[in-house]
């Protein structure tokens, strides 16, 4: 009997990538083949997004493909969570389930798709089934969220935070690392609350005692040699410890921080974690002790009842932080976030020549912070190697959504080399260099 294959489609953001891997690695651990096309599955799973409507409605048209494709669909992911919508629109799915509910999946597949009786648990790569390039890995720390942001609807679809004990964490971190994965980007919805729920609980890890909390896990992953990055860190006072690390060369000099808004009021309409901690003190603070620390940010502007004046403090912030990576949305309503119960929703014309005005000024101070690197010698890791040379990427830049390193006519490199180059051009975004 040949072996039953499922076909997947995974959309949405890293966590939710992370959860597909998972999925993924259950059902070949069992045998299943993965299938890249919907003729030769046996039955399609779809892990869908639920962010903002523009995801909910990819995800619909996604499922709709699916069954018109293949006809047998299991649907998972955050849009899960809103089992009605996705019925009235496609009755005739198998399952639905929420995020992160890898158990769920797999007994649905069973329940549809039984597997094979001989599984090929030989076949299963000891780091697991990936989905990112052989060498940088996504490693998800936690599930769910603490917070309740007017404008997120996250935790009503994955609940409070839940971490993972550090010592698994870790074991995952080395197996990714024995298996070639040369960077790691650490994930979760609030990376500074790692370890809170369990109550920073010790774990022993390679003979040492660690707590579960975010300097312990930083400080036992800058051990395993590779690159770590962080994502998602809100600036609470004892991410302080955590920049010695970057300065020290452990895990890399970066960042992502979702500030989203620079003034007190919009902060607490938007009930922002660590809204009340003076964030430009904080980043001076930082590049004192880290003077090469990279800071990425995100940003909506146009939120209910912001103000010309609000507007403008968010600019002024923009000039005094001098972040390096800045992305920014414009407002826009979610299904089921208490922001929509805000008065005073702008135009969105307003909204939209903000977002301009935000991208313009950002994008000179981008320029200017790319340009001072013109001239210095860096490490970059090589991401893909084309006709024209290898496209490469810096300590400074996360892959997908920061810039690149270009290094023209070297095509005898390899996806995965770490190589030192000069910096010798750069625009608002990306990097040109030589190799030395
Ligand atoms: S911190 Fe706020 S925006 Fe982020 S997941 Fe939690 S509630 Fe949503």
């Amino acid at each position: 009997m040949s072996n039953p294959r499922v076909g997947f489609i995974s959309l949405g953001c890293p966590k939710a990538l992370v959860d597909s891997e998972q999925i993924l690695t259950r059902l070949r651990s069992e045998g299943y083949q993965v299938s890249p096309n919907y003729k030769d599955s046996d039955l399609v799973i779809v892990n869908t997004c639920g962010f903002i409507d523009a995801a909910v409605e990819e995800s619909l048209d996604s499922i709709g493909e699916a069954l018109a494709e293949n006809g047998r669909v299991i649907v998972t992911g955050c849009l899960g969570a809103r089992q009605d919508e996705i019925l009235a629109r496609h009755p005739q799915v198998l399952k639905i389930t929420g995020a992160h509910a890898t158990d769920e999946v797999v007994s649905a597949v069973h329940e549809h798709l039984p597997p094979a009786h001989n599984p090929f648990t030989d076949l299963l790569p000891p780091q697991g089934i990936k989905l990112t390039p052989r060498h940088y890995a996504y490693l998800k720390i936690s599930e769910g969220c603490n917070h309740r942001c007017t404008f997120c609807i996250i935790p009503s679809m994955r609940g409070d935070l839940v971490s993972r004990p550090i010592d698994e964490v870790m074991q995952e971190a080395e197996r990714l690392a024995d298996a070639g994965v040369k960077e790691l980007l650490i994930v979760s919805q609030d990376t500074s609350a790692y370890g809170l729920d369990l109550k920073y609980q010790h774990r022993r890890w390679r003979g040492q005692d660690l707590q579960t909390r975010f300097y312990d896990l930083a400080a036992a992953l800058g051990e395993l040699g590779i690159w770590v990055r962080m994502h998602y860190v809100y600036p609470y006072p004892h991410v302080d410890q955590v920049v010695p690390l970057m300065a020290e060369g452990k895990i890399l000099p970066y960042l992502d921080i979702p500030f989203q808004h620079a003034n007190s009021r919009i902060l607490k309409l938007m009930k922002r974690p660590a809204a009340a901690e003076n964030n430009l003190e904080r980043i001076k603070a930082w590049r004192n002790i880290c003077p090469d620390l990279t800071i990425r940010s995100t940003f909506i502007v146009g939120f209910p009842g912001e103000t010309e004046q609000e507007f403008e403090e968010l600019l002024q912030f923009l000039s005094e932080a001098q972040m390096d990576r800045v992305g920014c949305f414009a407002y826009s309503p979610v299904k089921g976030a208490v922001a929509n119960e805000l008065p005073d929703s702008l135009p969105e014309e307003v909204k939209q020549q903000r977002l301009a005005r935000f991208m313009a000024h950002q994008a000179a101070i981008s320029a200017e912070r790319l340009q001072r690197r013109v001239g210095r010698i860096e490490t970059v890791l090589v991401d893909e190697v084309v006709e024209e040379g290898a496209v490469a990427r810096s300590k400074s830049d996360a892959p997908e959504i920061d810039g690149q390193v270009f290094i023209d006519g070297a095509t005898h490199l390899h996806v995965g080399d770490f190589v030192e180059v000069e910096i010798e051009e750069a625009d608002e975004y990306d990097l040109w260099g030589k190799l030395i």
